[in-house]
Parts: C-alpha cells; sequence; structure tokens
C-alpha cells in the first residue's frame, strides 16, 4: 500500500500526454504516479485514499470536464495542482490563478514537459523545506500557514521578534523566515538586521512583508538583509513566486559553496577547503581544546589499476576509497582528496592508541573490499602514514604525516605508521 502523499496524479485527455508526464516524473523525481483522462476517473481515485497524493497535474479541458471543473475539485481535497492547459488564453489563467494552483504549464511551450515535471519536483521537494512566518497578527499568520502548506511547505510561525529568534535557535533547518514589518516591540526591519547578524544568506533567507502606503520601505527592507519582500495584503501567485525564488537561492548559494570546497568525483572535501577548515581545528588544539590526528593516506600501485582495468575503474576505486574513509571515520573528521589518489584526514578527540586503531582499521577495510566496476571485481590497498604531534602549524603536520607515509611505502605498503612523540 503506498505511504502518505508519495504518489503524483497525473490527468489529461490525451493519454500520450499522461503516459509521458509520468514517466518524466517517475524518473526524475522518483515518486510513483496514477493516471486518468477523464473526470469520472479522477473523481473516483480521489475517493479512495487521496491523502496518498502529493501533487495533482491536470489537464483543463476533460471530456466530461471542459471548463476546470477538475481544478477546484482537487483543490477541495487540500492537494496542490499543476494545471496543464492547451494554449496561454489570459481569462483561463486569471481563472486559476487565484485558486493556489502552484504552476501554469502551457502544453505546446518548447520543454513543457520539463517545466511541469520541475514543477512537480518542487512541490515534491517543499515537504522538506521549514519556514518560520513571523507576523503579530494571528489571522494573518493562520493565512500565510495556509497558503504554504498547500505547497507542502512546513511551517513554525512566531508572534514577535523574541519568539521568532527563539525559534530560530532551536531549529537550525529553517530555510525561510517571512517578516512582517509592522509589530509591537521589535520591528520587521530591526529583526532583520539582528538575522543578518546571525545567519548569513547561504543559511537563511528572509522575505520582508511591507506595507503598501510607504513606497520608501521596500528599500529599507532590502537594506537591512533581506532576500527579497512582498507588499501586504499579499496577491497570492506573486508570493508564492517569491517565496520559491528565496529557497531557490538558498539552494543555488549551497550548491556553489558544495562545489567551491568538494572534489567532484570522491565528494571528498578539496585541498584548499582542508587548510581553511583544517586550520580552524589545528588552533583549536593549540588551544589545548581538543587533540588532532592529521593522516595522509595513498593508494598502492594505483598506477598499474589504472593501467590494467582503465582508468574508469581507477575512478570507481578512488569513489570506494573515499566512502570507506567517511564510514570509518566521524562526521567532525575531516577528509579530503588533496591529490590524484591521495587523501587527507584530519581526525579529532583520538590519542595515540585511539587513533592506531582507527587507521588500522581504515587500511584493513580498504584491503577487505571487493570494488566492482565494468563488470569485474577489482582489489586496492592503501598506505597510511599518521601525524599526532601537535606541530607549529597545520602544514607541518601534514609532512610529517607525509613522511610517515613514505616510510609506509618503503616498509612494503599497505601498512600504517604514526609518527608521534616518542617516536
Ligand atoms: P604508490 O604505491 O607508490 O603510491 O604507487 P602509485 O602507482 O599509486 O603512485 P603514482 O604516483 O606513481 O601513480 C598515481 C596514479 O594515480 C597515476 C595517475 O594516473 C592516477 N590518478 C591520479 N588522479 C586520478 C583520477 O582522478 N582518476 C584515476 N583513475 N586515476 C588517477
Ligand atoms: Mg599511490
Ligand atoms: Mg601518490
Amino acid at each position: 500500500m503506498s505511504t502518505p502523499r508519495s504518489t503524483a496524479l497525473i490527468v489529461d485527455a490525451s493519454k500520450s500526454v499522461a503516459t509521458l508526464l509520468g514517466s518524466y516524473v517517475r524518473l526524475a523525481v522518483g515518486t510513483e504516479t496514477e493516471l486518468a483522462h477523464d473526470f469520472k476517473t479522477l473523481k473516483k481515485l480521489l475517493e479512495d485514499r487521496p491523502e496518498r497524493f502529493y501533487v495533482a497535474a491536470l489537464d483543463t479541458v476533460l471530456p466530461d470536464a471542459p471548463s476546470g471543473e477538475a481544478v477546484d475539485y482537487v483543490l477541495g481535497y487540500n492537494i496542490p495542482v499543476i494545471v496543464l492547459t492547451a494554449s496561454h488564453g489570459d481569462a483561463q489563467h486569471e481563472a486559476v490563478v487565484d485558486k493556489n494552483v502552484v504552476e501554469f504549464v502551457v502544453k505546446s511551450g518548447t520543454g513543457e514537459m520539463e517545466y511541469a515535471t520541475n514543477a512537480i519536483h518542487r512541490v515534491y521537494n517543499n515537504r522538506f523545506v521549514k519556514i518560520l512566518i513571523v507576523d503579530d497578527s494571528i489571522s494573518y499568520r493562520y493565512y500565510l500557514r495556509n497558503l504554504l502548506r498547500m505547497h507542502q511547505y512546513q511551517t513554525l510561525d512566531a508572534a514577535n521578534a523574541d519568539q521568532a529568534l527563539a525559534t530560530l535557535d532551536e531549529n537550525n533547518d529553517i530555510r525561510l523566515v517571512i517578516v512582517d514589518y509592522n509589530m509591537p516591540g521589535i520591528n520587521g526591519l530591526q529583526l532583520i538586521n539582528v538575522i543578518r547578524q546571525r545567519y548569513n544568506r547561504s543559511e537563511l533567507a528572509v522575505l520582508g512583508l511591507s506595507q503598501v502606503d510607504d513606497e520608501k520601505l521596500p528599500a529599507r527592507i532590502l537594506r537591512s538583509g533581506a532576500n527579497d519582500f512582498v507588499t501586504k495584503p499579499v496577491v497570492v501567485e506573486e508570493f508564492y513566486c517569491r517565496v520559491t525564488h528565496c529557497i531557490e537561492t538558498i539552494e543555488h548559494i549551497r550548491l556553489i559553496e558544495e562545489w567551491a570546497t568538494r572534489d567532484y568525483l570522491t565528494r571528498a572535501y578539496n585541498r584548499r577547503y582542508l587548510f581553511e577548515a583544517g586550520s580552524r581545528l589545528h588552533e583549536n588544539a593549540k588551544r589545548g581544546n581538543l587533540t588532532l590526528a592529521a593522516a595522509m593516506i595513498d593508494a598502492d600501485h594505483f598506477k598499474s589499476i589504472n593501467d590494467k582495468h582503465g582508468h574508469h575503474v581507477g575512478d570507481v576505486v578512488l569513489k570506494a576509497i573515499a566512502s570507506t574513509l567517511a564510514e570509518c571515520l566521524r562526521q567532525s573528521d575531516l577528509v579530503a582528496r588533496v591529490g590524484g589518489e591521495e587523501f587527507c584526514v584530519l581526525a579529532t578527540g583520538l590519542d595515540e592508541a585511539g587513533a592506531a586503531n582507527v587507521f588500522e582499521r581504515v587500511r584493513q577495510e580498504i584491503d577487505a573490499l571487493d570494488i566492482s566496476a565494468d563488470e569485474r571485481t577489482v582489489h586496492v590497498t592503501v598506505s597510511i602514514g599518521v601525524c599526532m604531534t601537535l606541530e607549529d602549524s597545520l602544514e607541518s603536520m601534514i609532512n610529517r604525516a607525509d613522511g610517515a607515509l613514505y616510510s609506509a611505502k618503503s616498509q612494503g605498503r599497505n601498512k600504517v605508521v604514526l609518527v608521534t612523540e616518542n617516536a
């Protein structure tokens, strides 16, 4: 039996359109789909467990419902609707805009299947997005909450600035805050200022709600750190668009950060990030707050794996090494790919015996891997050098780990060598 909100409902008079969109959705969004081609079948599907649908993509012209009747019917079940229509008739658009529809897709356009699939994907992803509404008016909070829930967002709300800051403090996964300007005590502008002192634009987006009668306010809201603003009372379609833009902006910033800090092949951190975040760990260790181990890990005879099986298989082996490192280490440890087949690990909170254990386990786990690629199984080993002495700089620790790695290689490879105070 299907779980709640796990299926996309696709209704189009044209069987080929519905089938095509269904296969796009299953492929791109990865959820189940159910198809219908007329109003009668649609009603039957909704009578039986309507809660399984997280979205409905609806043709406005069905053989037994030619004037968009299906839209109202589905909205009555609180299911977000994406309207599929044959033409961009303005009157028809106007008629559905006010009805909380998520998107309006013209079927005769170009790339319309991708467009509709993207809209469905967005609704599906909204369930993972948490939005905080800050407004002193309980009825307006309620109104905005309903609009957002209609599009499957998770919502929290606060009646004033103090509550808002406390809620942000308790929920580090809030992605967007919607802030009303007019609130008693700390007003929206002041609140946005405080929020921006604490959270940057890759952590949190801010959407200001400004009064329609103050033309200077939008600029002040934007200057105080909001990503965008909407005038109150909100125009529903505009509100949804601006919310979506705010969320997408954060996602883009995060993606850019991800690309800037991680290696594209193995998803381990890159050298630049290693030194950036690593210096903070090193400084903390210097202050005596934590112990730090720096390890260099290098695949043995990797060139011959490439020569024998091809570069593609070599890449799969590198990915397997990276994920084994991630599995053997703690979330707080830093794993970076620093060269072709070389990784560097910075691990905290380990004494000498602990470090010896952890890196010996890494060595054994990699040695035990049966890596399948290109219909064959490949085996790889690594040599590891670990520096446990707290040097003056992170570079010196990594250099000493590199020296130990060199010893491990010359002692026959597939070995762990530790540099300690006594060694
Ligand atoms: P040793 O045991 O002494 O470390 O020998 P090795 O063969 O592993 O070392 P060497 O430095 O001679 O060769 C490293 C090889 O790693 C050569 C290079 O082609 C390969 N390499 C570097 N980056 C990548 C990559 O991204 N993908 C693949 N498949 N191979 C890579
Ligand atoms: Mg090597
Ligand atoms: Mg090497």
